[in-house]
């Protein structure tokens, strides 16, 4: 069974880039209950017991399920890992990762051409959904956005970094300003 894991932060640890009751909704609402869709179907199916949430992602096409059940996986199980990794990379202190910086120099020039790209991506993405920086099957790095709960593991692709542009991520405290929260958002990446 899959479990939610603990916020490394209060929930009012963010502020104010992010608010207190929108981390406490998020993570205790919206992420639990990812958590809980998916454990149901899960269970029905003993064979997929001990497989990570990333290979059940990265397998998604081929999983010896019911089609109505792939959907749900690609759903509920994208919510968690999707989740999982948002707020491990969220912290007030700054613990730059220097490889990753060094590997978008390589790949965008320059960490501000990276943001911009990132921000524009992020404010520019229609509907649900989450923006990603990956790292692609031929080790380029990549910025994207996808729908709804998509992971890039089913594209073969490793997440580097995601921010969340559900409305659920930031409407409580900012409305329809999406562009306003992606720009707070930077402040509370930890690894950046
Ligand atoms: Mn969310």
């Amino acid at each position: 069974m899959f479990e939610l894991p603990k916020l490394n932060f209060a929930y009012d640890a963010l502020e104010p880039y992010m608010d207190a009751a929108t981390v406490e909704i998020h993570y205790a609402k919206h992420h639990q209950t990812y958590v809980n869709n998916l454990n149901a179907v899960i269970e029905k199916y003993p064979d997929l017991a001990g497989q990570s949430l990333e290979e059940l992602l990265k397998n998604l096409n081929t999983l010896p399920v019911s089609e109505e059940d792939r959907k749900k996986i690609r759903n509920q199980g994208g919510g968690v890992l999707n989740h999982n990794f948002f707020w491990s990379l969220l912290g007030q202190t700054k613990q730059i990762d220097t490889a990753l910086v060094a590997e978008i120099e390589t790949n965008f020039e320059t960490v501000e051409k990276f943001k911009e790209l990132f921000t524009k991506t992020a404010v520019g993405h229609f509907g649900s959904g989450w923006v990603w920086l990956v790292r692609d099957e031929n080790s380029k790095l990549q910025v994207y956005s996808l729908p709804n709960q998509d992971s890039p593991h089913t594209m073969g692709h490793t997440p580097l970094l995601t921010l969340d542009v559900w409305e659920h991520a930031y409407y409580l405290k900012y409305q329809n300003r999406r562009a306003e929260f992606v720009d707070n958002w930077w402040n509370i990446l930890r690894v950046l």
